[in-house]
């Protein structure tokens, strides 16, 4: 056996997943079809300060900015929320992955750059890879992954195109993004506006329907900003149904383990690549790669992920289910003191938790939160109700 494990993709969940591993002592290959780490870019960069505990090291070298806050768009509605605490990193995604492919090397797994994995068949004693023979695959390599087409386990979810650009714009604050909703500016997502510096910023949208590069232009008119710099990708939605079968277990994007309601994937895609280790080091452990074993990886990243991913489909569902009557009412509703609990409970990792509190606000004093605008929020209720529960 020329390995024990083989990952597909050398993006931040295939390198994260390969120094698990070879920290273990493992022998890791890893393909990577392209020849520089972390280009193509296609990623904003948003991740909430907790990717360095998730990943156990410092990603200083990649940090542009500091976010604290958002204004919130919808037409000429706006509600701004500012925290005193940063809430999110805008990082470098190609010096993330850089580092990353890097700490797995300096584990001792062996890294192939410009290598792309072309041809699988299956042994009786395990995988083949191009000419690489290993007991356990991990398919790492994003959304339109080789490995979950040759393995039987393709599955359709909802893809949102993204597209954005590196440009000159001064953001209206240099620690917060702007987000923008609506139909006419990005239809069936959202578009944004990430400070990297003071006068520079990351534009970009996602769309599932129409031409992603023109609604860009249009955004990128209407602002006033002078791109230089374009780049983008598929943003996979959904709650796969199985991410494993005898010896393959599927990560990161190709298991579709991104927060639906914002895109986002490295943080829950570096947590399931550590399931994902842990599961395959004992499956190496105890000589059981068989697909009973390695159903347990599912069953863990659900049990941490399934509830926050549902949520978000749910309030997908719903958000963009309103009229734009509606959206307004619901923009227009909070007071200072609820838009500083948003600022204060928001968490780009789980907008779930964002829930709680606010309906307790509204519990605790029903009689202040009676003012007639919040009835109008409340007649939303049991739409949003409905839309949650599916
Ligand atoms: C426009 C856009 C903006 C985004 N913004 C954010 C954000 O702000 N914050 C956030 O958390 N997430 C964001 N995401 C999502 C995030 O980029 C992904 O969730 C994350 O990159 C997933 O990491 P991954 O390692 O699973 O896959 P990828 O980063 O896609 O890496 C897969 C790797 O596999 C390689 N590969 C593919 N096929 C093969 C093959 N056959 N052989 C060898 N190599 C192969 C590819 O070259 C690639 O390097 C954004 C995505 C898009 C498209």
């Amino acid at each position: 056996m020329d390995c024990d494990v083989a990952v597909v993709g050398c993006g931040p969940v295939g390198a994260f997943c390969a120094k698990t591993l070879a920290d273990r002592g493992f022998r890791v290959i890893v393909f990577e079809e392209h020849k520089v780490i972390g280009l193509p870019k296609h990623c904003s960069g948003l991740i909430h300060p907790r990717i360095e505990d998730i990943a156990d090291m410092s990603f200083e070298d990649a940090v542009e900015n500091e976010i604290r806050g958002a204004h919130i768009f919808h037409g000429d509605d706006v509600i701004v929320l500012h925290a005193d605490s940063c809430k999110s990193l805008v990082l470098d995604r190609s010096v993330v992955d850089r580092m990353l492919a890097e700490s797995a090397e300096a584990a001792g797994a062996d890294v192939r750059r410009g290598e792309g994995a072309r041809t699988f068949e299956r042994r009786t004693d395990g995988i083949s890879v191009n000419d690489v023979k290993c007991r356990i695959l991990l398919g790492a390599d994003g959304m339109r992954g080789r490995v979950a087409g040759s393995f039987g386990l393709s599955e359709r979810g909802e893809i949102i195109r993204g597209l954005q650009c590196n440009a000159r714009f001064t953001a209206r604050d240099r620690d917060c993004v702007q987000v923008y909703f609506g139909g006419d500016v990005a239809p069936g997502f959202f578009a944004w506006v990430i400070p990297t510096s003071e006068e520079e910023c990351r534009i970009g949208l996602g769309v599932n329907n129409g031409s992603a590069s023109a609604y860009l232009k249009k955004l990128l008119q209407r602002l006033g900003a002078e791109p230089y710099e374009t780049f983008g990708g598929g943003i996979p939605i959904g709650l796969r149904r199985k991410s494993y079968c005898e010896r393959v277990m599927l990560v990161g994007d190709a298991a579709m383990q991104v927060k639906p309601i914002s895109g986002g994937g490295v943080n829950i895609g570096l947590r399931c690549a550590r399931i994902c280790a842990d599961v395959a080091a004992r499956a190496l452990e105890n000589d059981e790669t068989d697909e009973k074993s390695l159903s347990v990886y599912q069953d863990l990243w659900k049990k941490e992920f399934g509830r926050e991913i549902r949520f978000g489909m749910a309030a997908r569902r719903f958000i963009y289910g309103l009229d734009d009557e509606k959206i307004s009412r619901i923009l227009n509703a909070p007071d200072e003191e609820l838009l500083k609990k948003m600022a204060m409970y928001g968490d780009i990792d789980h907008p779930s938790r964002i829930v709680e509190p606010l309906a307790a606000s509204v519990a605790l004093e029903p009689g202040k939160y009676a003012h007639s605008r919040y009835l109008a929020l409340a007649n939303l209720v049991p739409d949003a109700l409905r839309a949650l529960l599916g």
